[in-house]
């Protein structure tokens, strides 16, 4: 049950936030519909987010499509070649998956053209794993300079995957490298706003070392049917 999920998660996020004093308001819940029907995401809007993300292209534009509620934000989450900028720039909120400085001018250049402003978060590879998308901590704060000269692209913050495991506090120091890499950019008088951590399995870790956005998917629809 979509609904009874949403429930118990906005119950954990309250009761991990009264723990270290933070204020529940100040994290938004991300859902993660890839693989997952329309009708199910349909689900969680009339839960009452309405954050919804997606990883795929082709995906994304259908549920686009098949979803309608006036103040629904789309978040693009998964790797974003430069040749499919045009269909997710100024399509959605905020791209979560910024990797590059190639695609960072491609979306800037993309959304001059048109007229409109991208939000972006630059994607960092905090736990060294190969098989993960995103920059290395130390390139960061040159691609955030890089960044901030361009038009039309607002960097909106840092985003990370943790470490793939069954244990959270596996995640715990891969949390804690993307908020210094955070700190070490502002110590250069940039605001970052937003930090994008924390999955189904590892969300409370990520709200303890300062998440400002969870992206949550199996927790709130059950496992994930890959057919391909
Ligand atoms: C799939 C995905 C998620 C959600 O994962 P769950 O484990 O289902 O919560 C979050 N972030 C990214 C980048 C993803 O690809």
């Amino acid at each position: 049950m979509v609904s009874e999920n949403v429930k118990n998660i906005r119950h954990r996020i309250q009761s991990t936030c009264e723990r270290i004093k933070r204020r529940a308001d100040d994290i938004k819940i991300v859902a993660v519909t890839k693989m997952f029907s329309s009708q199910l995401a349909s689900e969680v809007v009339s839960a009452g987010i309405l954050d919804l993300g997606e990883n795929y292209v082709q995906e994304f534009l259908k549920k686009k499509e098949e979803i309608h509620h006036d103040n629904l934000r789309w978040h693009f989450i998964g790797h974003l070649q430069t040749n499919k900028v045009k269909y997710v720039a100024s399509n959605v909120d905020l791209i979560h998956s910024v990797d590059s400085l190639k695609l960072a001018v491609e979306i800037s250049d993309f959304c001059l053209k048109i007229g409109k402003t991208q939000n972006i978060l630059i994607e960092v590879n905090t736990s060294d794993e190969t098989s993960k998308f995103g920059i290395k901590p130390d390139k960061a704060l040159n691609l955030t300079k890089e960044i901030l000269i361009r038009p039309n692209i607002n960097l909106a913050g840092l985003m990370t995957i943790g470490k793939f495991s069954d244990d959270p506090e596996e995640s715990r120091k891969d949390f804690k490298m993307l908020k210094e890499v955070k700190e070490l950019i502002e110590q250069d008088g940039i605001i970052l706003k937003h930090l994008s951590m924390g999955m189904s399995n590892d969300f409370e870790v990520a709200i303890e070392e300062g998440a400002t956005i969870i992206r949550l998917g199996t927790v709130i629809f059950g496992p994930r049917q890959y057919t391909n």
